[in-house]
């Protein structure tokens, strides 16, 4: 009985993310296998007749920065119905905020390469503005496996790395289901992520442990974040649809 409790207490205090530690780049940990997804599409697909469209190339209304001022990433117009991350003008966030939701976003990072590891085409969306899924150009750049394209940053490796190539258009789906918490704030039930990237599944159903690096810790709705990382990320064809309580 004590070995087992012994065994337990380990397992418990040597988990990376759990209790109050914070999670850390796992850099000795083997990489996902590569997959190479379905081709990029040029036109986006239109969004479902429920959904909520945060952007569909004409206006930033949707969003603002973390300060409450208009979002100053700068849509491309009708030329590929995008935005582009405007490094240093920080991130953007949605101004409405959602509880439990489907949602698609499309990203591509810069067509030109340029840096490396984390440096290279690092945004990232961050669900509630609390936990990341990592944008990054993991199109044959080396990085700590929890921190690369599809991660729950530094908490969930992706199960595959299904990048296209830098400038190629590419898709998140995510269905979240947001962490319930009781009147007094604690925990109740963790919240969860699945994610499709380029149509591959990468997250199944992965538990939240906490809020990711520099994510918001309430528990309410939260707006969706789009990072500011310092790089030229393009994003396009975002849109929402709330799923309600479970
Ligand atoms: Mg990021």
């Amino acid at each position: 009985m004590f070995l087992l409790t012994l065994i337990a207490f380990l397992i418990c205090f040597s988990a990376p993310t759990t209790g109050s530690q914070p999670a850390q780049p796992a850099k000795d940990i083997p990489e996902p296998p590569v997959v190479t997804p379905a081709p990029a599409q040029v036109q986006p697909t239109p969004p479902p007749s429920d959904a909520v469209v945060l952007f569909d190339g004409t206006s930033m209304d949707a969003w603002q920065h973390a300060d409450g001022k208009p979002a100053q990433w700068t849509p491309d117009g009708k030329k590929d119905g995008a935005m582009t991350c405007k490094p240093g003008s920080g991130s953007i966030l949605s101004k409405q905020k959602f509880g439990d939701i489907q949602l698609h976003v499309e990203f591509a990072t810069p067509a030109k390469v340029e840096g490396e590891g984390q440096g290279r085409g690092n945004s990232g969306v961050y669900i509630q503005n609390r936990y990341e899924v990592q944008v990054l150009d993991s199109y044959q750049n080396k990085t700590y496996p929890n921190g690369q394209c599809g991660a729950v940053y530094l908490q969930h490796v992706p199960l595959a790395n299904a990048c296209r190539k830098p400038g190629e258009w590419q898709t998140y789906d995510i269905v979240f289901r947001a962490p319930r918490f009781k009147a007094d704030g604690s925990l109740e039930k963790p919240g969860s992520l699945t994610v499709f990237h380029n149509g591959v599944l990468i997250q199944d159903h992965v538990e939240i442990k906490e809020p990711t690096g520099g994510g918001d810790k309430g528990t309410g709705d939260g707006p969706i974040h789009l990072q500011d990382h310092g790089n030229t990320v393009k994003y396009r064809n975002i849109w929402v649809r709330p799923l309600g309580s479970k």
